[in-house]
């Protein structure tokens, strides 16, 4: 009989670590890094973070990564009293999408585990790496890439991955079939975003392989009465009348992995005949995905409705160097202010000194009440003095990434497993809803479907 263990994701957002076993088979579905729970013990920003030095051992003693034989490299063990294992004891990490509270962990898997990933996600990933100090897998990692529909059989089970709209290009879920029924992992997803026809083919190749389970993510399952659903399509929308109506700068900030809300912006920008002003890094994401000709995105450096936007360095990342004769600076945004929506992380607000805006507006498009992104615990405060010191006026405009508590449970009525497995949330309970058996799971614990 299959079972399912679930090392993260359970009574918290994000953290997905979930072991499928069947007889010798072993695979994992996500990999990734606990925030609320790292935040029991520890500080993000660098303020008291886990000394990665000592690989997991600072991990192992807060119980914030399974302690498993097999699982890991050799470093991640060094400083701890788990013995290292020459053979892995597992056949796969299988990645729904590059959040990092689904990936973050790669880097400790012991190098004999494959892990399979969307071909965008690796080159997100990978993006990501070059233009941060985060790495995500060893040189000696064994990563391989799937798409839609291609069925990969891993020892007792066949996988099926099947895309799904999210925050994120290139988000998938999974049908896995094994001896005894299928099982089917929804990953993150909305149905409210620019690709609801992506969460509907899931949901449908779901419905079709009769799952036992259903592992389904409920990061909205409780907000039902506090934020309304906001699509997509609205957000474009509104912050099209704030682009219109704006004067002078328009300024906005999103995820930097939130292409969907950059194609929002893009749309924006052309249909105000305004420019669009990126960051150097999400001009290397683009150029990094445009190969995928799925995805459709626009060249950064030739598109006539896009600039690249350099800030002043004292020396320059090499990857960097090459791009910055192509782009524009803080004199070019403060000339043409009023013709722009200027996109500027939090990170990055001292560039508002050098441009010095003469009144506009602000679209703070992001924040979730939970985070896949420790910077949006910031404090509103600061943002709000800095937009009122520029005169630059506020709008709040988002649309989660996640299911609203109604889509979650439109899709389990869909799908009519004969188990929900709740993840991912912090109101498990609330998915009986769906009118389901609804596994209220323990971490760490196994159980069999
Ligand atoms: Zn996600």
């Amino acid at each position: 009989m299959p079972s399912l263990t679930f090392y993260g994701g359970i009574n918290e957002i994000g953290g997905n670590k979930i072991l499928l076993e069947q007889q010798k088979s072993r695979i994992f579905l996500d990999f990734g890094q606990s925030f609320s729970l790292l935040d029991d013990y520890f500080v993000p920003e660098g303020f008291l973070s886990p000394r990665e030095r000592f690989g997991l051992k600072d991990y192992f003693e807060f119980g914030l990564m399974p302690k498993l034989a097999g699982l890991y490299n050799k470093e991640a063990l060094t400083a701890t009293d788990l013995p290292h294992k020459n053979e892995p004891s597992f056949d796969a990490v299988l990645i729904t999408h590059a959040h990092n509270d689904h990936v973050a962990h790669l880097k400790y898997l012991h190098p004999g585990i494959p892990v399979y990933m969307g071909e965008a996600t690796k080159k997100i990933l990978e993006s990501t790496a070059e233009t941060t100090r985060q790495s995500f897998w060893r040189e000696e990692s064994d990563i391989r890439t799937f798409r839609t529909g291609q069925k990969l059989s891993i020892g007792e089970f066949e996988v099926e991955p099947v895309h799904v709209d999210h925050s994120v290009p290139g988000a998938y879920g999974f049908i896995i079939e094994t001896k005894e029924g299928s099982i089917a992992y929804s990953g993150d997803l909305r149905a409210h975003g620019h690709r609801p026809d992506l969460t509907e083919d899931f949901v449908q190749r779901a419905v079709a392989s009769e799952p036992k389970a259903l592992i389904m993510e409920g990061t909205r399952v409780a907000l039902n009465e506090m934020r309304k659903n906001h699509t997509e399509p609205f957000v474009q929308e509104e912050s099209q009348k704030v682009a219109h109506d704006t004067k002078g700068l328009v300024m906005a900030m999103r995820y930097p992995k939130d292409l969907d809300r950059f194609r929002t912006f893009y749309s924006v920008a052309k249909e105000t005949g305004r420019t669009l002003v990126i960051s150097l890094k999400t001009a290397h994401l683009l150029q990094t995905l445009r190969s995928d000709e799925k995805l459709g995105l626009p060249d950064p450096f030739s598109d006539k409705h896009i600039k690249v936007y350099e800030r002043k360095l004292r020396n320059y990342p090499a990857w960097q160097k090459p791009l910055l004769e192509k782009c524009v600076d803080a004199s070019f945004v403060h000339e043409h202010q009023k013709d722009l929506i200027f996109e500027l992380d939090f990170y990055y607000f001292g560039e508002l000194v050098d441009v010095q805006p003469a009144g506009g507006a602000c679209i703070h498009s992001m924040s979730e009440p939970f985070e896949e992104d420790p910077m949006s615990q910031v404090g509103d405060e600061v943002l709000k003095n800095w937009l009122a010191h520029y005169n630059l006026a506020h709008h709040q405009l988002h649309a989660s990434g996640h299911a609203s508590r109604q889509e979650i449970m439109q899709m389990i009525g869909s799908v009519n497993p004969r188990q929900v497995f709740p993840v991912h949330t912090h109101a498990p309970e609330l998915f009986k809803e769906g009118g389901k058996p609804t596994a209220l799971l323990k971490k760490n614990e196994k159980c069999a479907i």
